[in-house]
Order: structure tokens, then C-alpha cells, then sequence
């Protein structure tokens, strides 16, 4: 692989050599990394490292209408002028064995846009790490001069601890609810959001809509106010994917927020954070990944047969493994 020149391809807009690169950043083969590794360094620097992308992080349980929502918003942007790649990250899809993009109806006229890219989640056998793939991916993207990101997450556990550790913005897309739902949506994502979307904001659901906009309105109002945000953040706010009403208020704040948060030299600290976490991550990451490779594998093997047979206690065998692995 010719790494210069799959850097400026992706540079200039070159949407195969984009995705072949993601593809490339989702292996496992210790070949494939190698170059990744490489291609990330050579987009990473300047002139390349330069551009910034809006990188807005979307959750929201299965039904509450992030494709419907993401096509579009996303289309909104694109009329707008704007370039969008979108980001599907999907911890669940090992176990269905498929994508949840793998439907091809999903954001079928945003696909067809010139300016738009969608990228499906891949199945876990392609993946070196699900947190892994994304921020490389999201990394290429803004190469690429995306304007914004938009990173979708299924409402699961860990995927939204990630988002928070690769986006600038992250947006909760909710469902009209009863009081009693309310109470189910844990603090800790709602800690998380910036902006709360109540989705389905039409029709026969406008009148709940509208009620539970105002229950997470005053929910928010309780969690502590962020200090790097302006007054009123974080916000709920009443949108309808299918009307598309809201759509540009959301967009507004969202705007107003990262500009906000530019100004005051947040958003700059927030990346920096997240490169120096992302750095250690990596280290984390590739330790662990030397534990299954010789010597250090057949080490661990000889060294836990010795604690099996009490020849050496669990610590001290730990204790010689880890100065073991100091040396390597
Ligand atoms: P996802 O699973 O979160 O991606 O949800 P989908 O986008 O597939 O939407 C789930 C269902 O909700 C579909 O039947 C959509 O047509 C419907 N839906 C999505 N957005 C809206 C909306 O703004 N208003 C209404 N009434 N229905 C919507």
C-alpha cells in the first residue's frame, strides 16, 4: 500500500480510498495495523491534521428513529452545503451477525448524496476493538474534510461511555413517554447529553411529545450545570424526523453550543483529553495483545502450570511475569 498516496486520495475526497481505509483500520491482521498505524501518522500531520469536523455523537434505543432522524437531519446539512459522514457503531451486531445498517432502506436518499457517507458497523470477526474502529474511523473522516460526523450508537452500556471519548457533542434521541419511563433512563446518559431530542414530535404523539420534552426539561434543570456551557445547556428539545419540525432549532443550538465551547477553549482541551486518552488506550490495548503472543504467551502457560501445581504462589508468579515483560 502506497501510504502517501492513499493520504492525499483521502484527502481529496477520494470516497473508495476512504473506505478502504476504514476497512483497513478495522483488521485484525498484525500487517493491516501496521499500515493503519502508518496512514493515521501520515493524515495526523500537518497539512493533513488540520481539518476539524463537527463530531456529534447520536444514541438512542432501537425504535426511537435515529434513520429516520439521521436521513433526515443529514439531508438538511447536505442542502445546507455541508459534507456528512455517518458513523454506525453497533457492539450488538456479534450477535445477530449482521449490521444494523445491513438493511438497505436505511437513509436511502442521504446515501445517494454526493456529499454524504454512510459506513455501516462491521461484524465483530473484522474488528480489532469496536472503540478502536471508531475513533480511527472518525479520524478519516476528518481527514477526508468531512463538516460533520455524526456517530450513531445503539442505547447499549458501553458504547456511549465511548462516544463521550470520541465526540465533541453528544445528542440523546428519546421516544414520547409516560412519567413512569422517565424514571428508567439512567443519569448517567442523561449526565452525558448535551442536547435531548424528543423524536416523533407529530401528530398523535405531539400532545406527549410535548409532556415528556417538559419531564426531561426539568430533569436536566436538577443535574448539576456544566461549567464550560453556556446558560440553558444541556436542553431538551421537541423535534419530528418525519416533519422534519425542529430539525433546524436542533441544528442552531448544537451550533451555538460549539461555538460556544470554541470560544472558550474547551473544545480544544476536551480533543486533548481525548487523544491522551485514546493514547493510553492504545498502550492498554497492545499489552494485553503481547500477553497472546510467544514469548510471553508460553510463558504465561509454563508460569500458571507452576501456580496449578503450587509450586509458585499466584502472586509471585505474576510478580516474574511482569518483570518478564519489562524486558521484552
Ligand atoms: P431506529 O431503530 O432508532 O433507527 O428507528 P427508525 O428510524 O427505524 O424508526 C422506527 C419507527 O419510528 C419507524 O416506523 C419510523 O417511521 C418511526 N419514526 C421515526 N421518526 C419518526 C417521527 O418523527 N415521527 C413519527 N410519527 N414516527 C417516526
Amino acid at each position: 500500500m502506497d501510504i502517501g498516496g492513499t493520504a492525499a486520495a483521502i484527502r481529496n475526497g477520494d470516497r473508495r480510498a476512504l473506505a478502504r481505509a476504514i476497512t483497513l483500520v478495522e483488521s485484525a491482521r498484525a500487517d493491516h495495523r501496521a499500515l493503519a498505524v502508518a496512514l493515521l501518522a501520515a493524515l495526523g500531520r500537518a497539512p493533513f491534521g488540520d481539518r476539524q469536523a463537527l463530531r456529534l455523537g447520536l444514541s438512542g434505543t432501537p425504535g426511537v428513529g435515529k434513520s429516520t432522524f439521521i436521513e433526515a437531519f443529514g439531508m438538511m446539512l447536505v442542502d445546507a452545503g455541508l459534507r456528512v459522514a455517518v458513523l454506525a457503531v453497533d457492539p450488538s451486531s456479534a450477535r445477530s451477525g449482521g449490521s444494523i445498517l445491513g438493511d438497505k432502506t436505511r437513509m436511502e436518499r442521504l446515501s445517494r448524496q454526493p456529499q454524504a457517507f454512510i459506513r455501516p458497523s462491521p461484524s465483530q470477526a473484522q474488528m480489532g476493538g469496536v472503540a478502536r474502529r471508531t475513533r480511527e474511523a472518525v479520524a478519516l473522516c476528518e481527514a477526508a474534510g468531512f463538516d460533520v460526523i455524526l456517530i450513531e450508537t445503539v442505547g447499549v452500556g458501553q458504547s456511549e461511555t465511548m462516544v463521550a471519548e470520541t465526540c465533541d457533542l453528544f445528542v440523546l434521541l428519546m421516544a414520547p413517554a409516560g412519567g413512569d419511563e422517565l424514571q428508567g433512563v439512567k443519569r448517567g446518559i442523561m449526565e452525558m447529553a448535551d442536547l435531548i431530542l424528543v423524536n416523533k414530535s407529530d401528530g398523535d404523539l405531539l400532545a406527549a411529545a410535548t409532556r415528556t420534552c417538559a419531564d426531561y426539561a426539568g430533569a436536566l434543570n436538577l443535574l448539576r450545570h456544566r461549567p464550560q456551557d453556556p446558560p440553558g445547556f444541556p436542553k431538551a428539545m421537541p423535534v419530528s424526523a418525519v416533519t422534519g419540525a425542529g430539525l433546524a432549532q436542533a441544528w442552531a443550538e448544537m451550533q451555538a453550543l460549539a461555538d460556544w465551547r470554541r470560544a472558550q477553549g474547551h473544545w480544544a482541551a476536551r480533543r486533548a483529553e481525548q487523544a491522551a486518552h485514546w493514547f493510553g488506550q492504545e498502550v492498554r490495548q497492545g499489552l494485553l495483545a503481547a500477553l497472546d503472543r510467544e514469548p510471553a504467551r508460553g510463558l504465561m502457560g509454563r508460569l500458571a502450570a507452576e501456580v496449578g501445581q503450587g509450586a509458585k504462589t499466584p502472586e509471585a508468579a505474576a510478580a516474574e511475569m511482569l518483570a518478564a515483560l519489562g524486558r521484552g
